[in-house]
Order: structure tokens, then C-alpha cells, then sequence
């Protein structure tokens, strides 16, 4: 084989940091916001960290576009700013977006409050159901957000269908690829224009920064970073050492995280005091069945409700449960080494109006857990005593 591709273990060590600056084998801060001229003519030639070139950026950019298999790519001060940043280099006013029914809370709130104030129009799609977006599509529909795992219901739509659909229609097709990660799916390789990341979650791992990511095509991406440039949403090369860092324990931390989860999914399952399990590696989990096949895991995040009763006293059981656990620390947020726990109606999709909520199927007391890498069994004990003492 020539120029075999290297595999996830080894390019989360060493991609991007080929560079061996005065010896030292970990790259350097360079906490320098601005650099010498040196005869640059256009502006995002220039040296300066707002304009993500430092070589803190460009080595993170090289290790994630080789994590995801895309040409380029591009990190920012957030989840959100990638997402913010991206929609706005795909859509303006006058064009239409469709986007998943039940994503993360803040992506949603962007879509609903914000675009339209600048004239950018959008519709739900259900991503399980393909034959019922072609009713959704207009003239004027630019593109396609959903994710990959979704938060906190942890559905995986029908993402083959997703990219036949974006291509069949000129769209272009993008993907949160954040609970799932490039561990676990890459979804260029399946024909995605755009995968966005939240870092603050697994790639960073550790829950001690907030930053994002944009990967796709050498254009694609290009266009993203010019608006990234004005809109401001930079990450510090601070930031940048501290998620190269995090990035090299991904593989073992998702593997682990996996396997975890889905023998806390199976224990749930089981449990008599346990209603229903959201996990998308469950054998009974609505997952469409061609595309689960091009994930090699199903990630650490699971959401389940309590047994019986009306909501009401489920909730009450639900508050009760939390404040029981002695290992799970309840927070919002995810994907860091600690196991959390929260309910996302008091967190992450506490800005949707309670009904619209209720109608996505997540109620008050929905409980999403974020497994770290703790001892499973001892994470099994915890949530057995608390549901044992939740009534
Ligand atoms: N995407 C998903 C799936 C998330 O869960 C989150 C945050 O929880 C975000 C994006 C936003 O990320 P950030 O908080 O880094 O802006």
C-alpha cells in the first residue's frame, strides 16, 4: 500500500505537531497576539489571532481535518461559534434551512430567534422520516443541519438518506458531529459538505475549556474562516494548547466511554424502577439500520426516565435520584472524563417553551448522563443505590 493512511490512535498523538519548535516535542503556546509584517498583501495573510493563524491553530487545524478525513478545518471560541459562524457562511437573507426537530437547545434557539430576525427562514424535518422532506423543501433552501447523535434523545436519523437528499437538491449538508466524534463516525466519509464540533465536550475531554470546530472542503471551510475573521469568534492559543492536549486521549477516552455506556444502558434497561432508555447502541434502539452500521460505537451519553406514575411524581423521583448519586455530579455540559448528570429541561434545553419541549418528548423529568471514565461498577453501585432510595 503506499502512503497508507495513519490510524485515529496515531493521528490524535501526532498529526499537526510535526513541527519540532527548538526541539521541544510538545508545540509551544505562542501567546503572541500579533506577529512581524512581512510583506503580506491581503488581510487574512496577516499574522494575528483573531484571524486563527497562529501555529497553535494551524497545527489543531491539521490534527482535526486529519481526525474527521476533511481537507481543512477550522477551530472557534465555541460549539456555538462554529455552528453560528458556519450557518452564516451557507445562508443569507431570503434562504432557507431545513434542520433536525430535536437538536441541542442553543442550536435550536439560533435557528428559531436568531435567523429569522435576519431573514433566514427554516422548517423541521423528523431525520428518521426521509419521505416527508420533500414536502419541507422550497426553491430557496440552502441547507441541511442534524446530528449525528442527537441531544438529549440520542436519535440517529437516516444520515445516508441526509446526504443523498442534500445532493439530489443542491444543498449543502451539515452535520453536529459532537456526541458521536470522529471516534465513532466520520461523516465526510459518507458524503457530508460540513461536521461542526462542540470541543468543550469529548474532544477536549477534560471540562476545563469551551471551544468548537469546523471541518469540511478547503473551500468550504475557507469561506467559513473569512466570516470567522469578522464575526470574531477566535479561539486563544491558550485554548488551542490545552484541546491538542485533550485530543490525545480521545480514542481511549471514547472507547472506554463507550463500553461504559452500554453496560449503564443495559442496567437501566433492566432495572425495575427504570421506565424507558434513550441509547442508540440498545438492540431495541430506533436507529436506522444502514447508518448505525458506519458507527463503530455509539458513544457515553444516555438519557433514561424513571417508571410509573404521572410526571409529576416522576419528576419528584427524578430530583430525588440526582441528589442520591454520590459519583455523578449533576451539571450541565458532557463528555469529559467525570461522569454528570442533569436534567436538560432545567439545562441544556431550558430555552425551549415548556410545550414545544413536552412535544419533542422531553419532559421534565428526562435525565441525561454524560459517562466518564470512572470504574463502571462503581458507577453501576451509585446510580443502584440511588434509584434504590428514589421513591
Ligand atoms: N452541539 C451540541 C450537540 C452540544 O451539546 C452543545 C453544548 O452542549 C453545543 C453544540 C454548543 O457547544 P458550546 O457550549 O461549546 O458552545
Amino acid at each position: 500500500m503506499e502512503n497508507p493512511a495513519r490510524r485515529i490512535e496515531t493521528a490524535v498523538v501526532h498529526a499537526g505537531s510535526e513541527r519540532k519548535v527548538e526541539g521541544a516535542i510538545v508545540l509551544p503556546v505562542f501567546q503572541s497576539s500579533t506577529y512581524l509584517y512581512s510583506g503580506q498583501s491581503a488581510y487574512e495573510d496577516l499574522k494575528y489571532i483573531r484571524l486563527s493563524n497562529t501555529p497553535n491553530h494551524e497545527a489543531l487545524g491539521a490534527k482535526l481535518a486529519e481526525l474527521e478525513g476533511g481537507e481543512s478545518a477550522l477551530v472557534t471560541a465555541s460549539g456555538m461559534a462554529a455552528i453560528s459562524t458556519a450557518l452564516l457562511s451557507v445562508l443569507s437573507v431570503g434562504d432557507h434551512l431545513l434542520v433536525q426537530d430535536c437538536t441541542y437547545g442553543g442550536t435550536r434557539d439560533l435557528v428559531t430567534r436568531d435567523l429569522p430576525t435576519l431573514g433566514i427562514q427554516f422548517d423541521f424535518i423528523d431525520p428518521a422520516v426521509p419521505d416527508s422532506w420533500q414536502e419541507k423543501l422550497r426553491p430557496e433552501t440552502k441547507a441541511v443541519f442534524v446530528e449525528s447523535i442527537s441531544n438529549p434523545l440520542m436519535q440517529i436519523g437516516d444520515l445516508v438518506s441526509t446526504v443523498d437528499f442534500a445532493s439530489r437538491n443542491g444543498l449543502v449538508s451539515m452535520i453536529d458531529n459532537t456526541f458521536a466524534t470522529p471516534v465513532n463516525f466520520r461523516p465526510l466519509e459518507h458524503g457530508f459538505d460540513l461536521v461542526l464540533h462542540s470541543c468543550t465536550k469529548y474532544l477536549n475531554g477534560h471540562s476545563d475549556i469551551v471551544a468548537g470546530a469546523v471541518v469540511g472542503g478547503e473551500e468550504m471551510v475557507r469561506n467559513v474562516r473569512s466570516r470567522l475573521l469578522r464575526f470574531g469568534g477566535s479561539m486563544d492559543p491558550h485554548t488551542c494548547f490545552l484541546l491538542d492536549r485533550g485530543l490525545k486521549t480521545l480514542v481511549l477516552r471514547v472507547r472506554q466511554q463507550n463500553e461504559s455506556a452500554v453496560q449503564i444502558a443495559r442496567f437501566l434497561t433492566e432495572h425495575p424502577r427504570i421506565g424507558k432508555v434513550n441509547y442508540p447502541g440498545l438492540p431495541d434502539a430506533k436507529v436506522h439500520q444502514q447508518t448505525a452500521g458506519f458507527f463503530s460505537g455509539f458513544g457515553g451519553m444516555l438519557s433514561f426516565e424513571l417508571a410509573g406514575g404521572v410526571e409529576g411524581a416522576r419528576l419528584e423521583g427524578a430530583r430525588r435520584f440526582i441528589d442520591r448519586l454520590k459519583i455523578a455530579v449533576e451539571a450541565p455540559s458532557l463528555g469529559g472524563v467525570e461522569t454528570l448528570v442533569t436534567r436538560p429541561a432545567t439545562t441544556s434545553h431550558s430555552g425551549l417553551p415548556a410545550p414545544e419541549r413536552e412535544a419533542l418528548g422531553i419532559s421534565e423529568s428526562l435525565i441525561r448522563l454524560s459517562v466518564g471514565i470512572e470504574a463502571v461498577d462503581d458507577l453501576i453501585d451509585d446510580l443502584n443505590q440511588a434509584l434504590g432510595r428514589s421513591k
